[in-house]
């Protein structure tokens, strides 16, 4: 890949750049199927992403019509690579087996190794000889869903899809990689005034954030409400709050230390709440929940801001959800698109149909979606959540970082990129939003650089 990077920064043309020849090998962040049992008995907290994800090279695959080479400059790390990387709740070689059996081309995904990562900023190599609207040269931010357009059911909206994916978590060729293999419909323009790291960690989180709380697909936010996020300062949480702020709402974000608080209020959040400050104790014991705990957790909420929360932004799952649908307003929404802490849920139901309250479920965003989310950080009316940019070789250590919840915002890798800092096509426009808010979580965070 030495020779594409040469030609990317120098400023190739997209005719210059078709004419760099692909390599038959590129480096990539891989899970091992023959390793796929290595932390069988251990607790989840002990198993460790950093012995199970591997970086080395990999074939590159066909490409299908309908599909584009990019050259990765930058990814990030998402909890679904947490999960592939500790083989939970089961091993991901399952999916791309079924992808295999799928199609001609969906057998290329089914390998001993699988290329994982679901987010991706680049500049696209090739295009397959049924795509229209990219070409060689493009900057491009990558988003995750992955569906087949020949399937009627996709045409609604895509995430009901009958064979809906998830880039680089159920399909092979992920994002943590030096090249990736996506559909032509999962490319979006790279936001100018980013750079590549900042560009690449927020499609995935960004676009879930935006259906969740924005789109009509989710609980459909309007101005006045109170809003109720959990992990507010975490990946999905650091979107969801400016969503929140910017339309008209009142967010309440739920974090676990005094900087995580204070980096909130620096975000515009106004009412914050430290959750191991306050001590709440929802599971008395691993079977029973305690009631005085929510009650407690509800007056908390409401000495804040004054009122019960129309919508609870939930994804933590079962050490939170009884909690979320009682202090969930009569009438209003609990949207969910996670359990991280574990997805057999118990809440008490009389609290939902007593108060006609709702639970939603969400997962990722359609293109259109996807598309809105990203062509709102391109004007600048949301920024990034970039704490800390990890190089591939470290992928294992960012990926720790994130399971045991020691991260803020997202965690970006740099796969091609050199460095940070480069990729920014619109100085100007980054002067105009200012350094301070783009690079909010950077600045209060650590890092490598
Ligand atoms: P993240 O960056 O790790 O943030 C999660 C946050 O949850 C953490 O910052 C933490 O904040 C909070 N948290 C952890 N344990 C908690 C507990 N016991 N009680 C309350 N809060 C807790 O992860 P993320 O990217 O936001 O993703 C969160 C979950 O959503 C993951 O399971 C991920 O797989 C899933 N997800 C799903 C989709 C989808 O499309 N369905 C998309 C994106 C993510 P504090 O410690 O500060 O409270």
């Amino acid at each position: 890949m030495n020779a594409v990077l040469d030609a990317i920064l120098a400023g190739a043309s997209g005719e210059e750049l078709a004419a760099v020849p692909i390599p038959e090998t590129y480096r990539a962040a891989v899970v091992r199927k023959d390793q796929a049992g290595m932390f069988e008995g251990l607790p989840s907290a002990d198993k460790d992403p950093r012995k199970s994800l591997h970086v080395e090279e990999v074939a590159v695959p066909e490409l299908a019509p309908d599909e584009a080479y990019v050259a990765v400059m930058a990814s990030a790390i998402n909890f679904n690579t947490v999960w592939t990387s500790i083989f939970e709740p089961m091993p991901t070689f399952q999916f791309l087996q079924r992808l295999g059996r799928e199609s001609v081309w969906g057998r290329r995904h089914d390998r001993p190794y699988h290329v994982v990562g679901s987010d991706g900023a680049g500049v696209v190599l090739r295009v397959g000889s049924a795509v229209r609207l990219w070409k060689p040269g493009d900057r491009v931010v990558i988003h995750c869903n992955h569906v087949d357009d020949q399937d009627p059911s996709a045409h609604d909206d895509s995430m009901l899809a009958a064979n809906q994916r998830i880039w680089g978590f159920e399909t092979n060729f992920g994002g943590l990689a030096d090249l990736t293999v996506v559909k032509a419909n999962q490319l979006m323009p790279k936001p100018a005034h980013l750079t590549w790291e900042e560009a690449a960690c927020n499609a995935l989180c960004n676009s879930t954030a935006y259906r969740m709380l924005v789109g009509r697909n989710g609980a459909q936010m309007k101005q006045g409400d109170v809003v109720l996020v959990w992990g507010a300062s975490g990946g999905l949480g650091g979107y969801a709050v400016q969503y929140v702020l910017n339309g008209g709402g009142t967010p309440v974000g739920v974090v676990s230390s005094p900087a995580k608080a204070d980096l909130l209020r620096s975000l515009g959040c106004e009412a914050v709440i430290d959750r191991r400050a306050a001590g709440y104790r929802f599971w008395s014991d691993e079977h029973t929940q305690d009631p005085d705990e929510w009650r407690r957790f509800g007056k908390d909420i409401r000495a804040l801001v004054g009122e019960d929360p129309n919508i609870v932004f939930e994804h933590p799952g079962r050490q939170t959800m009884g909690a979320s649908v009682f202090v969930c307003a009569r009438g209003g929404t609990v949207v969910t698109c996670a359990a991280t802490t574990g997805y057999q849920i118990e809440y008490d139901n009389r609290h939902l149909w007593m108060k006609l309250k709702s639970i939603k479920s969400s997962h990722f965003a359609n293109y259109k979606e996807a598309w809105e989310a990203n062509r709102l950080l391109a004007q600048g009316r949301i920024q990034p959540v970039l704490s800390t940019t990890f190089p591939l070789e470290q992928v294992g250590e960012a990926a720790y970082q994130v399971h045991r919840n020691r991260h803020e915002g997202k965690i970006a890798v740099r796969c091609l990129a050199p460095a940070d800092g480069l990729g920014i096509d619109d100085l100007a426009l980054r002067e105009r939003i200012g350094e301070s808010r783009i690079g909010r979580f950077r600045s209060r965070a650590g890092g490598d650089t």
